[in-house]
């Protein structure tokens, strides 16, 4: 069996170990110490618009804290995207509060501004006003921001973004991670730039900023002794972490752009075969980092088909991120939309585009494809 071909992996861009290095040698063993105050600031200056950033154990955490930062206590509802990964909705349910689900729109697979504000509308009628809305940018490509901000102020909700797959991307010139009221970045190990674990919230002040550390690091009052008058929390980065951080801030403008350079290589291949879409920005407004290339083939059965075929030869390939509504979890709460994020869904494949693919490796995945869609290239 030939070696494995992983969606994602992770990239070392090889100064890494230098900051993890020194924090050995300056005994920053610790969830806190110059590494994590130096990724703070590269996060900082990469995202630019005055943002504070502050660094956290994971992006789940960073959605966890955001959301306690915007007041949201049991009882409450929380506008989500339905297409996502489960760590986008999970920390609502921390809280006790309900999610209420809605659905994607084509163009960017995120979440659906008529649907957002059908939904808005519909909670407010029943009696309560969601306390936040949470969209995400799938696999890179930013939402419609423009529209969710128009609504989020029409109707005065905060827009909690979910910017975890999205380092590195732009709608209309500014950066993901720079739109909501807050946003959360991820730093996991198959994310665009890796820390082996970690996240961030993104905020645009600094007393935010204070506070989301303060929570981040057991909500301790200024006393002598250990003192609380809030729940707090253990979310804070480490220092060895955020070393790894460091180095990957060097090389994220050239991960990304090798992302990029994948996802076109994948667009010219499919030129040829009109019955497969290869997921794209839909206008020059839209700058993906192309975190995972995503195509749309005619029906589940032939996206099954593709998968094991890939499986067979190691390489590892994934349906699109199942919408939480059809989540066993999830599955009685409200949602609102059509079946556009169900039919995704169903046709929907990631496939390998790490940027650390060797030509070898991309050679293999061509191959795979060739065979599968030989029929349909001599028919066309
Ligand atoms: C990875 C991811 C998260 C969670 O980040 P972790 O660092 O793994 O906790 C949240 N939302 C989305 C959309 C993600 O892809």
């Amino acid at each position: 069996m030939e070696e494995k071909i992983w969606l994602s992996s992770p990239h070392m861009g090889g100064t890494e170990q230098k900051y993890v290095q020194e924090a050995f040698d300056s005994n920053w063993v610790a969830p806190l110490g110059p590494n994590v105050t130096g990724f703070e600031n590269d996060l900082v200056h990469f995202l630019g618009n005055n943002v504070q950033v502050a660094a956290l154990s994971s992006g789940t955490a960073a959605l966890h804290l955001g959301l306690i930062l915007l007041g949201v206590k049991a009882g409450d509802e929380v506008i989500c995207q339905s297409m996502t990964f489960s760590a986008s909705a999970n920390p609502i349910v921390y809280l006790g509060a309900t999610p209420i689900f809605v659905d994607s729109e084509l163009d960017t697979w995120n979440i659906c501004p008529i649907a957002l504000e059908e939904a808005i509308q519909d909670r407010i009628a029943k009696g309560k006003k969601p306390k936040a809305i949470i969209p995400v940018h799938l696999y890179g490509m930013p939402a419609k921001m423009d529209e969710i901000l128009a609504i989020a102020n029409r109707y005065e909700i905060p827009v909690l973004e979910d910017s975890a797959e999205a380092l590195g991307s732009s709608y209309k010139g500014q950066k993901c991670g720079t739109f909501g009221t807050m946003a959360a970045l991820s730093f996991n190990g198959n994310k665009i730039i890796t820390t082996s674990g970690g996240g961030a919230l993104v905020t645009k002040s600094s007393a935010l900023k204070d506070k989301t550390i303060f929570l981040a690091t057991q909500a301790r009052d200024a006393a002598p002794h250990y003192q609380h008058s809030e729940i707090g929390y253990n979310y804070r980065l480490s220092n060895i972490a955020a070393g790894i951080g460091r180095g990957q801030m060097e090389v994220l403008e050239h991960h990304v752009a090798l992302r990029r350079k994948w996802n076109q290589r994948y667009q010219d291949f499919f030129k040829a075969i009109s019955s497969v879409i290869v997921f794209k920005e839909p206008t020059a407004d839209f700058i993906s980092n192309h975190w995972l290339t995503a195509i749309l083939l005619n029906s589940f059965e032939e996206r099954e088909a593709l998968r094991l075929k890939f499986e067979s030869q190691n390489i590892e390939t994934r349906p699109l991120w199942k919408p939480m509504h059809l989540q066993p979890v999830f599955a009685s709460y409200p949602y609102y939309g059509r079946s556009v994020a169900a039919d995704l869904f169903e046709k929907g494949l990631c496939l390998p585009s790490g940027s650390n693919l060797s030509d070898n490796q991309w050679k293999r995945i061509i191959l795979v494809l060739e065979d599968f869609f030989k029929k349909q290239k001599e028919n066309a």
